[in-house]
Formats: C-alpha cells, structure tokens, sequence
C-alpha cells in the first residue's frame, strides 16, 4: 500500500469532512463544509477529490463513513443509500451510487462508527484487538463493533444508541429526547437531551454539576448491557460529551459497580482505567476511519 492514496469522507449530519490521506493515515488535503441537501453535499464532495485526483493522482480507494441509517450490504438493492433518516431530504439518498458515478474508484460505504471503529483499530486505542466497540455520545449516540476481526453488520448495521436503559423517573424526570423512543440510551445521554433536562449547553454544565452523575450513570447501564453482550476487549467512548473530563471516571466506576464483579475479567476488574478509554485518535477517528475503509475498498473488501 506504500505510496498509494486513500479518499475518505466522514458524512456527518451538520458536516461533512473530505480528505486525501496516505497509507499510514495523514491527511494530504482536506476540506469541510456544511451537510445541506444531498445533490449540494455530494457535489462538493465529488468536485473535492476530482480537484485532488488531478493534482494529487488516482486514489487507490474510497472510504464513506457516514450518519445511518444506511444500507452497507453491497447485495442489497438499496445499498449505498440512507435509510429512513429524520434528516430532511436525506432519506433514500443514494451516497455511493453518486460518488461512483463521479469518481471510478473502490468504494467502501460504513456508518461513522464502524468507520472510527476500524480507524481506532489500525491506528488508535483498538490496535491488536479482535474484539471491541466504538460509541460515539454527541449530538445522537451511535456504536460501532468490531466482531472476532469484522466489523459487525448482521442485519443492517447496530443501532446500540437506541437500546432502552432503565429509567427511574422519581430521579429523573425529563421524558428522554429521542424522536422515536423518547427515552432510549440516545435520548436520556446524549448532548441535546442534556441541553433540554439541565436547559444548558453540555459544554458549560461544570464538571462538579449533578449533570455528570446522572449521565455516568445512563452510560454506564449502556456499558453493562454492551460488555454483557458483545464481551468486548476495551470499549472506546467518542464524541463530544465524553470530554468532560469528569465523565469517564464517573463511568468507569459505575460501570464496575453495576456489573457486580460478575464478569470475571481483569481487563474490567483490575485495568478499568484502560478497559473503558477516549479516542486514540482523538476527533481524527472519524477521518482516519474513512481511510481505513478506503484501504479496505482497496484490497478488494470494498465494491
Ligand atoms: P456531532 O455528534 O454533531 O458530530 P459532537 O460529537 O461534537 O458532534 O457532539 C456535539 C454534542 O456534544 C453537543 O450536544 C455538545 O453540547 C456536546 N459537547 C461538545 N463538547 C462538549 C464538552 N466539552 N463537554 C460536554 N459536552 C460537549
Ligand atoms: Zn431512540
């Protein structure tokens, strides 16, 4: 792969980042821009690496980790398309079917955080893991894993921002801000629904603010329910709300104690600390997750 170069597109809901980077992930070029109708987006995009394929070169692959839903099954009629999105317009968009018309090149089309998920693997906090999962606690939450060396799709891909948690109203009583479950994992913990239940940015709740233990506490019965689950080697939290600084701690120790010692791990019970962990690659996971779907396309993984 030496020499070669990768396109990567993290396809957010208020932005999109286009890049060109190198086999070991640095980016080459970059450009950002609003996400506002699909035609729009996806015409910059394009333009982008056009403009950098002339000057640059080919691109050996093309990564897009995009907001979901969306179909990754490259044996599914609708693939490369958004699915059923709240996002106005957005529905039924047809992302690499734009792309490819634009550019002949290997395409690899993931959520975003399958996308940092296999970023973090090649580059930061996941490397050497066949096992682990990838949240993203921003604007919605969302997680990516990777499964016994694959990234997990199984039906479509996880929604695991939308599993419901436990939720004692007598404590809390703000109903939960997701549009479709009001009280999900997404819609008790994620940025907007701490804006609504402390009418506060997340940013400016001080790190000593009740806030912050109501929140450790959401995610933490999230990560009781995922380490049950996935049994995975390290759990990499992202986004946003996590840099509080005073929030993984608070996870870390809830999330010992709400598991009870029942998993007999020293991974969890002795080495929390590195068990439940920020981003290697801090807010470069998204990026240097499409390269890495970019060099996969590029292997022969992509279509
Ligand atoms: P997006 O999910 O839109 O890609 P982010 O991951 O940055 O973007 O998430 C944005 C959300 O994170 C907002 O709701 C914002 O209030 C919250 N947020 C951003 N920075 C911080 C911070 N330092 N502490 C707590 N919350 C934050
Ligand atoms: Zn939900």
């Amino acid at each position: 792969m030496k020499n070669l170069i990768f396109g990567g597109i993290e396809g957010g809901g208020t932005k999109f980042v286009c890049a060109v980077g190198s086999a070991e992930g640095e980016s080459l070029a970059e450009t950002r821009f609003p996400t506002t109708t699909p035609e729009e987006t996806l015409g910059r995009a394009a333009a982008f690496f056009q403009e950098q394929i002339r000057t640059l070169g080919p691109l050996a692959g093309l990564g897009i980790a995009c907001f979901g839903p969306l179909d990754p099954n490259p044996d599914s009629p609708s693939y490369g398309r958004i699915l059923a999105t709240p996002k106005a317009g957005w529905a039924g968009a047809d992302v690499v079917g734009t792309m490819r018309s634009a550019l002949s090149v290997p395409i690899a089309f993931d959520t975003d955080v399958n996308g940092a998920a296999l970023g973090e693997w090649r580059w930061g906090a996941a490397q050497g893991l066949s096992t682990f999962l990838y949240f993203t606690i921003g604007t919605g939450v969302g997680g990516g894993a990777m499964v016994e060396g694959k990234l997990l799709h199984g039906l479509i891909h996880p929604e695991m921002g939308h599993i419901p948690l436990p939720h004692d109203y007598a404590q809390d009583p703000f109903p939960g801000s997701c549009p479709f479950h009001g009280d999900c994992f997404e819609g008790l913990a994620s940025g907007p629904a701490l804006e609504k239940r402390w009418g506060q940015r997340a940013e400016t709740l001080p790190p000593d603010h009740p806030a912050w233990e109501l929140e450790a506490h959401y995610i933490a019965l999230a990560m009781q329910g995922f380490i049950c689950s996935f049994s995975p080697q390290r759990i990499i939290l992202g986004g946003g709300v996590p840099q509080q600084p005073s929030l993984l701690p608070l996870v870390r120790a809830k999330t010992l104690k709400y598991l009870n010692n029942y998993v007999g791990a020293e991974a969890i019970n002795k080495h929390m600390d590195t068990y439940i962990v920020p981003p290697g690659l801090g807010s470069r996971a998204g990026v240097c997750g499409a390269f890495a779907l970019a060099q996969q396309a590029a292997s022969g993984a992509g279509v």
